[in-house]
C-alpha cells in the first residue's frame, strides 16, 4: 500500500460509508481525487488545519469501522479518502488500521468467521470445532478469546454490509457455524443474558439482581427495579458527598489493579485543568473474562446511570464508553440505552432537571487486548495506535486528550449504584465480587459472591470436575493454583497472600484431560500476538518465551531444564523492564505452572 496520497479513489460504497459518519465533504479539498470537476472560489479559501484538524483525529477509528463494516476491508482508496476528510497523514492511518485485528488492509471476503481457540474454548472442544470447520471447507480465522466462555466453544460470524450482520454461535458445532456463515441473518438468536448467570433470580445478588429480571431495552422496567435512585441521591449529596461515600465504602477497581476508586475520583475532581472526562473501560479482553459483557447485555441502563454519577462526581460533562469490538449485542443494547436516556432527560444538557450536563459516547474497540490498558485505550479513542503511555503523568492529571480523566471498568462503576442507594457502611459490610467461571465445570457462568468466599465454595456452585488438575485465577496474566488450594479466600489480599491474584475475576477450571503444556503454549502465543511491540523486553521476551515453551512441549526433567532456566531469565526481564502490565505479567501463568503445578518436572 502506498503511504502517501496518490490517485487511489474510494468506491462509491466506501465513500458512502465515510460520508455517513462525517457528513458530505465541506470542500473539494476533502473530496476524493476526480470527484469534483471544478474547484470553486470558496474552495480556494477553505482550509482546515491546526486545532480544527487535530480535533477530528478521534474520528479515525470510527471511520475505519465504518468502511470495514460496510465493505469488509479497508482499501487504499478508502483509507486515502478517510485521511483527506480527517487531515490525517496516510502513513499514520495505515499504522492505526494495521494495529487492530478486526481490520484488514487486504481484500477479503465480506463474511469473516472467527473461531475462538483460547483457553476456555480450548478446554471445551475448540480443536475439534476447528477440525470440523476444515473438513467442511469453511474458511475461518482462529481468534483469541471472544468473551463467550460460558458457552464455549464459540464462533463469531461477521458479514459486512449496510448494516453489517453479526451471528454468535455458541456453543458451536461445525455445521451450525457453516450454516451461520452462509446465512448469518438466519442464525438462531442467542440465549438471554440470564443464561450466563446460574444464580439468576436468587436472593442476595447485588450487581446481577436485574439480569434476567428486567427487559434490557426497557427504561421503565429499569426504573421500576430501583434504577436512577442512585443518581437522585448523588444530586442530593453533591459531587464531594458522592466521592466521600465511594471512599468510605472502600470500593477498589475491579479490573485487576484494585486502586481505590474514591481516591481516583477525588484526584480527578481536584485537577484545575479542564475539561474533565470519564472513561468506562468496557474492553474486557483478558481470556476467560466475560462478566462485563453479561452486565452490559442484561442491565445496560445501570452502566449508563453509573457513568453519569461518575461524571457528576469528577466534574465531567462527557463520558466515553470504550466497548470491545467483539460484543455486538452489548453494543446494540448500550446504544439503545444511551438513546433512551437522552430522550428521557437522563443524559443531555439538563440531567434530571438538575442543571448538570452530561452525555456518553460509545466507541468500539477493534480487536486489540492491549487497549484494555487505560492509556492505550485513550490513544485508541484519540485515533492513534493503542500503545500504552509511560506513567507518570497518570490519567487523573493527563488522560484522554491530555485532560484529567477518571477511567473505571464496568464492574467498578456499577458498584457505585448500591453504594449510593444503600450507603457506604451497608455496602462495605456485604461487598460482592463477580467471577467468570469457565472450563471443565458443569455450570459455567458469572457468579456473584461476597468477598471472602473461598475458591472451593465457588467451585461447589459451578460443579467442579471429578479429576481437577488446576485452576487458572486471573486469566492469562494471572496464575495457576492446585486442587489442594481450594481454601484460598477470594479477596485481593487473600489471593496475594497465597502468591496468586484475583485479577479480573477469571476462574478457569482445567481437568486432567487438558494437556498443560498446550495451555501454556496458548498463553505464550496470546502474549506474543498481543504485545504492542513498543518496548524490547516485552516484544522480544514474549517471542523467546513462546519459542522455549514450544521446544519443551514434549519434554520433562533434565531435558527441559535449560529452557526453564531461560524462561526464568526472560520472565524476570519482562517483569522488571516492560512499560506496561502486559509485559510485566506475561510470564506469571507460566511461572506458576512450573513452580506450583510442577509442569515439565
Ligand atoms: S509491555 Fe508490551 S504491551 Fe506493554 S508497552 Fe511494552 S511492548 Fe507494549
Amino acid at each position: 500500500m502506498d503511504l502517501r496520497f496518490g490517485d487511489s479513489k474510494p468506491t462509491d460504497e466506501e465513500r458512502a460509508a465515510v460520508d455517513a459518519l462525517l457528513g458530505p465533504p465541506e470542500s473539494a479539498w476533502e473530496a476524493a481525487p476526480g470527484s469534483f470537476v471544478d474547484r470553486t472560489s470558496a474552495d480556494l479559501r477553505w482550509a482546515r488545519g491546526g486545532r480544527a484538524a487535530r480535533e477530528r483525529r478521534d474520528l479515525l477509528l470510527p471511520g475505519l469501522h465504518a468502511v470495514n463494516d460496510r465493505v469488509g476491508w479497508i482499501s487504499e482508496g478508502a483509507l486515502a479518502y478517510l485521511c483527506r476528510r480527517l487531515t490525517v497523514p496516510p502513513a499514520e492511518a495505515y499504522g492505526v488500521a494495521t494495529f487492530y485485528s478486526m481490520f484488514s488492509v487486504r481484500p477479503r471476503p465480506a463474511t469473516v468467521v472467527q473461531v475462538c481457540t483460547d483457553l476456555a474454548c480450548g478446554a471445551r472442544g475448540a480443536a475439534g470445532l476447528c477440525a470440523g470447520m476444515e473438513a467442511a471447507g469453511v474458511p475461518f480465522e482462529r481468534s483469541p478469546c471472544l468473551g463467550l466462555c460460558e458457552r464455549a466453544p464459540a464462533a463469531l460470524v461477521v458479514r459486512a454490509g449496510e448494516p453489517p450482520v453479526h451471528a454468535v454461535v455458541a456453543p458451536a458445532r461445525a455445521e451450525a457455524v457453516a450454516k451461520a456463515a452462509r446465512v448469518p441473518h438466519d442464525a438462531p438468536a442467542e440465549p438471554g443474558a440470564a443464561h450466563a448467570v446460574p444464580q439468576a433470580g436468587e436472593e442476595g445478588l447485588v450487581l446481577l439482581r436485574r439480569v434476567g429480571a428486567v427487559d434490557p431495552y426497557s427504561l421503565d422496567e429499569y426504573r421500576a427495579h430501583g434504577g436512577y435512585a442512585a443518581l437522585r441521591r448523588a444530586f442530593a449529596l453533591g459531587p464531594a458527598g458522592v466521592i466521600r461515600e465511594v471512599t468510605e465504602a472502600g470500593l477498589v477497581g475491579r479490573g485487576g489493579a484494585a486502586f481505590p476508586t474514591g481516591r481516583k475520583w477525588q484526584a480527578t475532581a481536584a485537577q484545575p485543568d479542564g475539561p474533565h472526562y470519564v472513561v468506562c473501560n468496557a474492553d474486557e479482553s483478558e481470556p476467560g473474562t466475560f462478566k462485563d459483557r453479561v452486565v452490559m447485555e442484561g442491565d445496560p441502563y445501570a452502566l449508563v446511570e453509573a457513568m453519569t454519577v461518575a461524571g457528576y462526581a469528577v466534574g465531567a460533562h462527557r463520558g466515553y464508553l470504550y466497548l470491545r469490538g467483539e460484543y455486538p449485542r452489548a453494543l446494540h443494547r448500550l446504544e439503545h440505552a444511551v438513546g433512551q436516556a437522552r430522550a428521557r432527560g437522563l443524559l443531555g444538557d439538563d440531567v434530571l432537571g438538575q442543571g448538570y450536563a452530561f452525555d456518553i459516547e460509545i466507541r468500539r474497540g477493534a480487536g486489540a487486548y492491549i487497549c484494555g490498558e487505560e492509556t492505550a485505550l485513550f490513544n485508541s479513542i484519540e485515533g492513534r495506535r493503542g500503545e500504552p503511555r509511560s506513567k507518570p503523568p497518570f490519567p487523573v492529571e493527563k488522560g484522554l486528550f491530555g485532560k484529567p480523566t477518571a477511567a473505571n471498568n464496568v464492574e467498578t462503576l456499577v458498584n457505585v449504584l448500591p453504594i449510593l442507594t444503600g450507603g457506604a457502611a451497608a455496602f462495605a459490610a456485604a461487598e460482592t465480587k463477580l467471577f467468570c467461571v469457565s472450563g471443565s465445570v458443569e455450570r459455567p457462568g458469572v457468579y456473584e459472591l461476597p468477598f471472602g468466599a473461598t475458591l472451593g465454595e465457588l467451585l461447589g456452585l459451578a460443579g467442579p470436575p471429578e479429576r481437577l488438575r488446576a485452576i487458572l485465577l486471573g486469566g492469562a496474566a494471572g496464575g495457576f493454583v492446585r486442587p489442594d488450594e481450594l481454601d484460598i479466600p477470594l479477596t485481593f489480599e487473600g489471593t496475594r497472600a497465597a502468591g496468586t491474584t484475583l485479577g479480573s475475576g477469571v476462574v478457569l477450571v482445567l481437568d486432567d484431560s487438558v494437556a498443560l503444556p498446550r495451555v501454556l503454549l496458548r498463553i505464550a502465543e496470546f502474549f506474543r500476538d498481543e504485545s504492542c511491540g513498543q518496548c524490547v523486553p516485552c516484544r522480544v521476551g514474549t517471542v523467546r518465551q513462546e519459542e522455549a515453551l514450544r521446544r519443551i512441549a514434549e519434554r520433562t526433567g533434565a531435558a527441559a531444564a535449560d529452557d526453564i532456566a531461560l524462561l526464568r531469565e526472560v520472565g524476570r526481564a519482562m517483569r522488571d523492564a516492560s512499560i506496561c502490565g502486559l509485559g510485566q505479567t506475561a510470564w506469571n501463568a507460566v511461572e506458576s505452572a512450573i513452580d506450583r503445578l510442577g509442569a515439565y518436572a
